[in-house]
């Protein structure tokens, strides 16, 4: 054989037992091939791997993981949290149904149902979900989905995710639950009643700021519906981001713990600061939802806190320059700390009344607690804060 075809040949089969690594490999290839039409026969019945956007192992290893984790059925694995919550409302809601939403959602997620959906003929009102009353109110004769997240962005809002369930169902609609902020270490929303419970991955289940990744878990029911739109748009996740999700799985149980922790010592020393008007945090007393978020989450009281300073943006610009370590980045779950300012950034497109209404002003900065030693990390935010002095 002449080196034009030897080269396409050479290297590119193992040979020996290689069925047993001790960590999963990265399945980087577009297809698999199947010796004959009976194998094929069994791949098409789910027995095996053809092509890559219909089935990858590195996808089914993260799915089994995310459904341990969430106690579903099944799961679907997506290539961001923005398709995962795309492709659920694709499966669940068409043209003339209503979605039911809690009005805090992460920014793309209102542009999803509003824009996206609200395009091919589906309907949205968004409420306050922390009011039941609301909830109740707003189903209508073709509400089908009832929309919201355990924890709201920067609000640190907190939803009753069992007494709406039970309203959803006494009217035959299903409940979406999102939960990136929290992850299954600290609240399980199909445990509570949810009907589907999305993620992206990219935050804290992933961990280290590395890959986007998003899951979708439910009954096995649903997924197969889901599956299918996948199929069809293509929404799927690369085997190398679910093989960077399933490496960062195994240290979740072990990084929220410190991310919790963290996150509480810096919630009660920003609230005893002077330069802080107030801190927004589930796990302070001073929260307004306390007693709810003690009731519903486990371990602890998450990694992500909001708190307020003067509106002052020269002065803001010197607290962010006054930060030895802790840096602005537009995300959330790594391993450093990294503060973001929502009137700048996730809220810079909601008019100033209705932010001001959710109760975002200039001076609210977000944080996303890190792996940091608590020491240092406290330091560093009340010795940047002495700004605001003069
Ligand atoms: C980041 C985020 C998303 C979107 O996830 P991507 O992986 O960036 O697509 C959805 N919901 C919440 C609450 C998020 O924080």
């Amino acid at each position: 054989m002449s080196r034009g075809t030897e080269i396409l040949y050479k290297g590119s089969r193992i040979t020996g037992k290689h069925d047993t690594p001790e960590c999963e490999p990265i399945y980087l290839t577009n297809a698999f091939n199947v010796s004959d039409l009976d194998e094929l026969d069994f791949v098409y019945d789910g027995g095996g791997y053809a092509y890559n956007r219909t089935c990858n192992p590195n996808r089914t290893l993260l799915a089994e993981s995310m459904t341990y984790l969430e106690g579903g059925e099944d799961t679907l694995i997506c290539n961001c949290g923005m398709s995962a919550i795309t492709t659920a409302l694709q499966t669940l809601v068409k043209a003339g149904d209503h979605i039911l939403s809690d009005r805090t959602l992460y920014g793309e997620t209102i542009d999803v149902i509003s824009r996206v959906l609200g395009k091919f003929g589906v309907e949205v009102t968004y409420i306050d979900f922390a009011d039941l009353d609301q909830v109740r109110a707003g189903i209508r004769p073709n509400t089908r989905v009832l929309y919201t997240e355990t924890e709201s962005n920067p609000m640190m809002g907190i939803v009753d995710i069992a007494a709406v369930a039970e309203i959803a169902h006494a009217h035959g609609c299903r409940l979406v639950v999102d939960n990136t902020f929290t992850t299954s270490y600290m609240i399980r929303p199909l445990e509570q009643g949810a009907d589907v419970v999305v993620s992206s991955l990219t935050k804290f289940v992933n961990g280290h700021g590395d890959t986007l990744c998003g899951s979708i878990t439910g009954s096995r029911e649903f997924i197969k519906e889901a599956y299918e739109i996948q199929q069809f748009t293509g929404s799927v996740a690369d085997p190398f981001s679910c093989w960077t999700v399933s490496r960062s799985i195994r240290t979740l149980d072990l990084r929220m713990p410190r991310h919790m922790d963290n996150a509480a010592r810096l919630a009660a020393a920003l609230e005893k600061d002077p330069h802080v008007t107030r801190v927004l945090y589930p796990g302070l007393a001073s929260h307004p939802q306390h007693e709810l978020a003690s009731r519903v989450f486990e371990h602890g009281y998450g990694g992500m806190l909001s708190f307020f300073v003067p509106e002052d943006r020269e002065k803001i610009n010197a607290f962010m320059h006054a930060l030895r370590y802790v840096r602005y980045a537009m995300t959330l779950g790594g391993p450093r700390t990294t503060i973001a300012h929502p009137v700048t950034s996730s809220h810079y497109d909601v008019p100033e009344e209705e932010r001001r209404k959710m109760g975002i002003t200039f001076g609210l900065i977000r944080v996303s607690v890190g792996l940091e030693d608590p020491e240092d990390l406290i330091a560093d935010f009340t010795n940047a804060l002495k700004v605001f002095d003069d």
